[in-house]
């Protein structure tokens, strides 16, 4: 009886969310904790998708990471940003673990990297072990979690791709245990004209559509009234039981008059396509407001591989006279369901609220390579750099040159190019081209520096200059002083910084040798570990060479005693 009921749940569960494609029992949980997501897999980050699942490590670092099934390491890569330190695990099944923004690996697997590190003189490396040279086992402790990396927060990265296509999956469809019985949340709805002559409510521009809920739980949005095509979109999140953050959702339907016209779910993607994620939200109000409306209509330039189904690329052409119902259907992964009902009447109205009107000099052709002469610098988009054709606001100015504004995203890099010529070249050196953010604060671009020119190159549309960097960084000691005896020290550490252009390279020695020191840019710390190498001097000379990113250099150097 038993045994046949949860055979059932079992056969049942499989069959709505496509589970059977992915083995169920290969996998233990990379966690001994409780699996409570801080991130899911798809959610929508800034020109891209999540590819992994963010999982909670109880707000410190530290906790041990296992191998979630037998296999070997097949790369291991130490980066100051992204994953920080990370492992890949290739499993004979033929998936690949990915484990992200660790504190540290294994002592076998942090004895083989810091060999790498102290040969190429390196914090930063990149490694890809022969297959079988670095075994692990399932359930074995390989690394320990951390905030490495582009990370904000103590918390596990945690991926399973295919090894040979690399295509990141949804790690919850290999029958990890979470806990999730919240339905997803509808924050904001809104409509979209879509063809010239298209309206909703009295508006050619997009609408904001109310909605609220009914007693079987599911919304009912204000009756609207349109013609010609029209499209919707909204803004949602969902929650996991015990956890207040949000998170992103599985996946969305749009049936109109029951018909489906949209579906589409995060159960796998691959990288080259991630940064169609501009297309699938509503740019322009993500880069006015922050946040991110997925729309469930597909643009020209969308070339996303997440969708099962589209109609009418999720576009819906309203006649007059005929009504019609649209039913938007949210959902997470353990189908927990959140549905909203959009009442829509053809009816033809007076136009009350005009899209405004942005037209500038310049109309830019986006399947065209462009060229344009700002003064202060030359700009090129190569062709293709922006999903579709539209007036681009670019601004002459005798030092700074300002490319539209950061509401159009740039698919491709474009090259913003500086005359130098009337720098002379001792001052050229310490000059590099710089973004200026919001508070007008420049931040360093790349700088490529030829004979007259410099150039950069960009996805990030807005105001560039040219600044200068005359100071060179700050090094301070963090934990030790000038001739102090440091026996019972486990590790040093220094402050380093740079006010303008950035850090760019460091290096240190003691009596001469290299010495690895693991920089945390978020703490402005390098560290280093006396365990790493044998001191055999009593009298130790550290020298620590720290250079911005136009070339000042500051040396730092102290004398402590150690035996
Ligand atoms: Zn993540």
């Amino acid at each position: 009886m038993h045994r046949l009921f949860f055979g059932l749940i079992f056969l049942f569960s499989i069959g709505i969310s496509g589970q059977e494609k992915y083995p169920q029992e290969a996998f233990r949980a990379p966690l001994e904790i409780p699996l409570i997501l801080a991130g899911t897999f798809g959610e929508l980050r800034s020109n891209h998708f999540h590819s992994g699942i963010d999982i909670k490590t109880q707000q410190r670092e530290g906790l041990p990471i296992f191998a979630i099934g037998d296999g070997t390491v097949t790369r291991i890569k130490v980066s100051l940003w992204g994953y920080g330190k990370v492992l890949y695990v290739a499993h004979p099944n033929g998936y690949t673990s990915v484990y992200g923004h660790l504190q540290k690996f294994s002592p076998e697997i942090e004895e083989y990297i810091k060999k790498v590190q102290y040969k190429k003189k390196s914090y930063e490396v990149e490694v890809f072990p022969n297959y079988g040279d670095v075994k692990v086992e399932k359930g074995k402790v390989i690394a320990y979690s951390g905030n490495t990396g582009g990370s904000s927060g103590p918390h596990l990265h945690f991926e399973i791709r295919s090894s040979i296509s690399e295509k990141p999956t949804n790690p919850l469809l290999y029958g990890l245990e979470v806990r999730d019985a919240t339905d997803p949340i509808l924050d904001k709805l809104y409509g979209y004209p879509i063809s010239k002559d298209a309206q909703i409510n009295q508006s050619n521009d997009k609408v904001e559509i109310n909605f609220s809920r009914q007693k079987d739980g599911t919304y009912l949005a204000d009756s609207v009234s349109a013609l010609g095509t029209i499209g919707f979109g909204f803004l949602g999140y969902d929650r996991q039981d015990l956890a207040a953050n949000k998170n992103g959702i599985y996946s969305v339907q749009q049936l109109v008059n029951g018909k489906v016209y949209t579906d589409y779910d995060f159960e796998s993607f691959s990288f080259s396509e991630t940064r169609y994620i501009n297309t699938l939200i509503d740019y322009d109000h993500y880069g006015k407001y922050r946040k991110k409306i997925q729309r469930c209509f597909k643009t020209k330039a969308n070339r996303l591989s997440i969708y099962n189904t589209l109609k009418n690329n999720g576009k819906i052409a309203v006649r007059e006279g005929l009504s019609y119902s649209v039913e938007i259907l949210i959902k997470d992964l353990k189908g927990n369901l959140t549905k909203v009902t959009i009442p829509v009447e053809g009816k033809k109205e007076e136009i009350i609220i005009k899209k405004e009107d942005t037209k500038t000099e310049t109309f830019i052709v986006a399947k065209k390579p462009n060229n344009y002469n700002l003064g202060a610098a030359k700009v090129y988009f190569p062709t293709n750099t922006f999903y579709k054709d539209f007036y681009i606001d670019l601004k002459k100015g005798n030092d700074t040159v300002t490319i539209h504004n950061s509401r159009i995203p740039a698919h491709r890099k474009f090259t913003i190019t500086f005359d130098v010529t009337k720098y002379p070249k001792a001052e050229r050196k310490q000059l590099f081209i710089a973004r200026l953010d919001k508070k007008m604060k420049p931040n360093y671009a790349s700088t490529y520096k030829r004979k007259n020119t410099f150039t950069t190159r960009t996805r990030n549309l807005g105001t560039y200059t040219l600044a200068k960097d005359t100071i060179a960084p700050k090094v301070k000691a963090k934990n030790f002083k000038e001739k102090q005896w440091l026996n019972n020290y486990s590790y040093l550490s220094l402050k380093i910084s740079d006010d303008l252009s950035g850090i760019d390279t460091y290096s240190a020695t003691i009596n001469g040798k290299w010495i690895l020191m693991e920089y945390e840019p978020k703490k402005n710390t390098i560290t280093y570990n006396f365990e790493d190498t044998i001191i055999d001097q009593k009298q130790c000379h550290l020298v620590v060479i720290v250079t911005d990113n136009v070339g000042n250099s500051t040396t730092f150097d102290s004398t402590f005693y150690r035996k």
